[in-house]
């Protein structure tokens, strides 16, 4: 009938018993005693078995009532036993009177129902009421047998019905009471699991308030538990994690969302950012209606920093930590995508470590690193913190420059230029570096990095071929495809061989007089597919592949051969110069001075004869070559001065140098724009006071002939005075001596 309890089977269930038959006798003594005290016993009452009869059954049921607990299931059974018998003996007591057999049935029908299975309950009703039917017909009241049977059976069905009633009415208390328990323990088992759980958890109200936090939590973000309850968990959230933690919340909220995991920060008390795998999830009440959410939150900042680590060393150059190639692609992709408004442009730049390998292969290795760390570190201190450096590889940097156009750029690039012509201190040695940069300008958020990385690789290599140490802004002309160069480079290999190349001499004149004072070689490559190929477009490969070496050798021995030719032309007169280039890698090449005195010998030429053509940055690096080539009695210049970040002071620190070419970039302005006439003329005269020569080259009008002479520059060459010619254009030339009438103007 109810249900026993699962701590202790049948133990429950004997304690309901003990409990209604307290309530039997214990009630029904109780109000027996009061009513015998108040009221007047009926006639034929014996006093003293009434009493008595109520004493024991009041002790009984007030032992039943206290000690429900301790009553054994025999002690049970006889305070059944007991209650049959007192109300027995009231019925004997009380003599005649009829209620108290009726009481006695009901009493029986009561009990065995209550206690009795349905079977045991009707055999002892059916022999109790066959026992009176009898008893009736033995006293001879045979008549009222019907009355009787009629009495006994509402009386049975009063116990039957009453016996139901007191057991829903026990199941009933019994099942709420068990349901408060089990409630009491789903939130004792809710409240250890969420105080004690390892991971900090928080109940948030809808409007994102904590309403309660655990240890855990308080903990992790270094506050006592009570300062978080009633804050907002925004309060703590990472400004940069803010907007999309409001926007799940707002979605787990409005029920778009049941639950979601996020990964996100919180500042801690100190200050600190605490990486948060956070779990949430809506709960709702009965009717569906959202009442709070339940947050799991753990400090998976460990696993943060290792990923971050494990990401940084993915995207980072081990040796300098700048970024690498994937993430300056990327950073170029964020900022491409950044320029929306109309004029807004961003610099991608491409350098070049000039004459490195140079450094690498004499000094070595862990030199050649501590050199590019330098490098590095140069251009980060140089450039805006906004701006992205990055080691592309090798010698290689790229940068990337936000919110710059093309004059900007060209400003950035001069200062890296500068920067890096500082000398950089290695073992106590000074090493001398140079850088070629390429530079490309976007203005379309559609461009790809990486084709803008190929553009300024192209202008790099456009600057290089312009003689290094230099910058070139990207044309779209420039694109040479790396496999074009390749193909190049073997046709070159071959040129050497077959007699692909061939030497242009192209005079330079006496300013004052007009005399052809030299010519200058230059080399010439007839490409069979190509036609013939201007010295831009392939000495850089040369240098590059170490063609140069081989290539070079021949245009010395072939250009102091022809200088003997003229020599033998004009008798032995050596009056006229022979200038050759000579690369830097050549300077850097041991056996020069050696390959020189050889093609001297062979042609036997005097040595003043011969002059070498060098750049500025290359001397610096060669001085010791230089020193060598000098006291064989050859002349050097200086090539191309002016560009490449040229600088005066250098000069003073070179062997004696005779001469200093000033680039064409100078002349082409000059007289029209100031800053380059006063450039010329400072050059002019410094090299004056230094007793060295000077010459202007790419002259191409009177004009510049004319402001040249006023500024005191000794001579000059350019398509004005002639072109490069071959040889034998050139003899005709030597043979009319003077181009006299070409520079008064
Ligand atoms: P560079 O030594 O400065 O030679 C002068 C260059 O300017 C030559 O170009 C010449 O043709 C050009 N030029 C001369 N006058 C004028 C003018 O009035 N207007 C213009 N627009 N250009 C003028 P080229 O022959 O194309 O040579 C380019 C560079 O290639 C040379 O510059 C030199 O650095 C290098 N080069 C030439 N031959 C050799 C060589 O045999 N060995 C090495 N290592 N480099 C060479
Ligand atoms: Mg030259
Ligand atoms: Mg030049």
């Amino acid at each position: 009938m109810h249900g026993p309890s699962p701590a202790s089977p049948g133990r429950s269930a004997r304690v309901q018993r003990a409990r209604v038959l307290s309530f039997f006798f214990f009630g029904g003594s109780a109000i027996g005693l009061l009513a015998v005290a108040v009221l007047p016993l009926p006639a034929g009452t014996n006093t003293a078995g009434t009493l008595v009869t109520l004493g024991l059954s009041l002790a009984l049921g007030t032992v039943l009532l206290i000690r429900p607990h301790r009553i054994p299931d025999w002690a049970l059974n006889l305070a059944l036993a007991a209650g049959t018998a007192v109300i027995s003996f009231d019925v004997y007591f009380a003599g005649d009177v009829q209620t108290n057999i009726e009481m006695f049935y009901l009493w029986v029908a009561f009990y065995a129902f209550y206690f009795l299975s349905l079977r045991l309950a009707l055999v002892q009703l059916g022999v109790l009421a066959a026992g009176y039917g009898v008893a009736l017909v033995a006293r001879g009241e045979a008549d009222a047998v019907t009355r009787w049977t009629i009495t006994i059976g509402t009386l049975a069905l009063a116990g039957i019905l009453i016996a139901r009633l007191v057991g829903q009415i026990q199941a009933w208390a019994t099942h709420s009471a068990q349901r408060e328990e089990q409630l009491r323990q789903a939130e004792e088992r809710f409240r250890s699991a969420f105080d004690d759980a390892a991971i900090g958890m928080a109940l948030t109200d809808l409007d994102g308030r904590w309403m309660r936090v655990n240890r855990a939590l308080a903990d992790l973000m270094g506050y006592p538990a009570q300062d978080l309850v009633g804050k907002a968990s925004v309060e703590f959230t990472h400004a940069e994690d803010l907007e999309a933690d409001l926007e799940a919340h707002k979605k787990l909220v409005t029920g778009a969302l049941s639950q979601y995991q996020t990964e996100t920060r919180y500042v801690h008390a100190d200050g600190h950012t605490v990486w948060i795998g956070l779990s949430a999830s809506l709960v709702r009440d009965r009717k569906g209606q959202p009442v709070h959410l339940i947050a799991q939150m753990q400090d998976i900042s460990e696993r943060k920093a290792a990923e971050q680590e494990l990401t940084a060393r993915a995207l980072q150059d081990p040796l300098t930590s700048l970024p690498n190639r994937l993430l300056f692609i990327d950073r170029a992709q964020v900022a491409l995508a950044r320029m929306e408004r109309p004029h807004s442009s961003l610099a991608v730049f491409f350098l070049d470590v000039d004459r490195f390998k140079l450094v690498n292969d004499s000094l070595g290795h862990a030199a050649g690193d501590r050199l590019l760390v330098e490098v590095a570190e140069r251009l980060r201190t140089l450039l805006r913190p906004s701006d992205t450096v990055s080691r592309f590889g090798g010698d290689e940097f790229t940068i990337l420059c936000e919110g710059t156009d093309e004059e900007a750029a060209s400003g950035v690039a001069a200062r890296i230029a500068e920067r890096l012509s500082e000398p950089f201190d290695l073992d106590e040695r000074e090493v001398f570096l140079n850088a070629s940069i390429g530079i490309v300008v976007s203005r379309n958020p559609d461009d790809d990095p990486e084709d803008l990385l190929r553009d300024a690789d192209a202008a790099m290599y456009r600057a290089k071929q312009q003689g290094r140490s230099r910058f070139a802004l990207f044309e779209g002309a420039m694109r040479i495809r790396s496999a074009e160069r390749l193909t190049l480079e073997n046709d070159l290999r071959r040129a050497l061989e077959k007699g692909e190349l061939r030497l242009d001499y192209q005079p330079e004149i006496e300013l004052d007089s007009g005399r052809i004072y030299a010519v200058e070689a230059l080399v010439r490559w007839d490409h069979p597919r190509h036609g013939t190929m201007p010295p831009n477009s392939f000495i850089p490969i040369a240098e590059d592949s170490g063609l140069i070496i081989p290539l070079g050798d021949w245009v010395l021995r072939e250009a102091c051969r022809q200088a003997a030719a003229w020599l033998a032309d004009r008798d032995g007169e050596p009056s006229l110069r022979l200038s050759v280039n000579v690369s830097p890698r050549q300077l850097a090449d041991d056996r020069l001075t050696e390959v020189v005195r050889e093609a001297l010998d062979r042609s036997s030429i005097p040595p003043s004869m011969l002059r070498l053509e060098i750049t500025e940055s290359a001397a610096v690096d060669g001085i010791s070559t230089l020193t060598q080539l000098k006291e064989l009695g050859v002349g050097l210049a200086i090539d191309d001065f002016g560009v490449g970040f040229s600088s005066l002071n250098h000069i003073r620190r070179l062997p004696p140098v005779d001469t200093l070419k000033i680039d064409k970039s100078f002349v082409d302005h000059l007289g029209r724009r100031p800053s380059d006439t006063a450039v010329v003329a400072a050059i002019v005269g410094m090299a004056r006071s230094l007793s060295i020569a000077t010459v202007a080259e790419g002259i191409e009008t009177a004009e510049q002939v004319r402001k040249l002479r006023e500024l005191g520059c000794d001579r000059g060459q350019g398509y004005h005075f002639a072109r490069p010619a071959p040889a034998s254009a050139v003899s005709q030339l030597l043979l009319s001596a003077s181009l006299g009438e070409l520079i008064s103007g």
